[in-house]
């Protein structure tokens, strides 16, 4: 596996192996891996010939009083998993590479940033959708793998393909879970043993809830938001950013469940936010 830091080396290295006639997948991430990252990388063997991998805590994405300082780094690990994920590329370039003093261009998905998390986080998506260009850019890749897991900025990234005529195909993985439903992140390293015990299950709880409600017949969205959100405050140490749900496309909220329907959340366990989300009726 080659590690590159470089933008300009990676560029090269991209165009030479699309010479040779290779498709590449892109996998954009902030590292600190988990195996959520690792399914994502063997996604991309699986679709293209090449596997580029990005590690890069994106400066562009973080308010000024959020974790960037403190988001969790292991290169040295991260390099060793990657390797044994049969990755081409590791692309790990600085943030001064990225954004040189006089850069200026910044890229913004109108409708899909505002709610949600671009309500708590404004900004975040438009620092998303930026470096996500950025990435597309130098790597040029034909594939390139998201999770489920950050839904709207699943959607962000659609529709700037959409609407730039970006000749990419984004694969949507689905949220990696641990055994008790937790979704896998590497924010989840914030978490005291007692907040991953006794609190930072309340998001899957309130998707096994929510489908739950919805088999038995529940159809009104604001009911079931408001016994989703008491399931919620039974946990100890946890205060809701949103619970919301919304149209899977649009993400538009709905007065009523339908087959579209996703749930989507953010909440704060102790200092750290957590977010998931759903479709909680397959069969409707
Ligand atoms: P991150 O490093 O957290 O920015 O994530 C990099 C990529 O991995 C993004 O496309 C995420 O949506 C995806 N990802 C993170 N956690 C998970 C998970 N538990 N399941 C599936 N994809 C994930």
């Amino acid at each position: 596996m080659l590690l590159v830091n470089s933008p300009a080396e990676m560029r090269a290295w991209s165009k030479q192996a699309r010479t040779k006639n290779n498709s590449l997948a892109l996998v954009p991430t902030m590292g600190y891996f988990h195996e959520g990252h690792l399914q994502l990388m063997r996604k991309a063997r699986e679709l293209a010939d090449q596997v580029v991998v990005s590690i890069f805590v994106n400066p562009l994405q973080f308010g000024a009083h959020e974790d960037l300082t403190r988001y969790p780094r292991d290169l040295a690990r991260d390099e060793q998993l990657a390797a044994r994920t049969a990755v081409d590329v590791l692309f790990c370039p600085s943030a001064e590479a990225m954004y040189p003093p006089l850069s200026q261009t910044k890229i913004r998905v109108e409708e899909l940033s505002r709610g949600l998390c671009g309500e708590s986080r404004p900004g975040h998506f438009e620092g998303v959708a930026t470096v996500v260009a950025k990435l597309f850019h130098i790597t040029a890749p034909d594939w390139a793998i998201f999770g489920e897991k950050d839904f709207q900025q699943l959607a962000v990234i659609r529709q700037m393909v959409r609407d730039l005529d970006w000749d990419v195909a984004i694969f949507a993985h689905p949220t990696v879970r641990e055994p008790d439903g937790l979704a896998m992140s590497s924010r989840n390293a914030y978490l005291s043993a007692d907040e991953r015990k006794s609190s930072a299950l309340c998001l899957w709880k309130a998707i096994e809830l929510a489908r739950r409600e919805v088999a038995k017949g529940e159809r009104d969205a604001p009911r079931l938001l408001a016994k989703i959100e008491s399931l919620i405050a039974s946990f100890p140490n946890t205060e809701v950013d949103y619970v919301r749900l919304v149209d899977e496309t649009s993400l538009k909220p709905q007065d009523l469940v339908t087959a579209q329907s996703r749930l989507v959340m953010a909440v704060k366990v102790g200092q750290t936010r957590l977010i998931d989300n759903a479709r909680i009726c397959e069969d409707l």
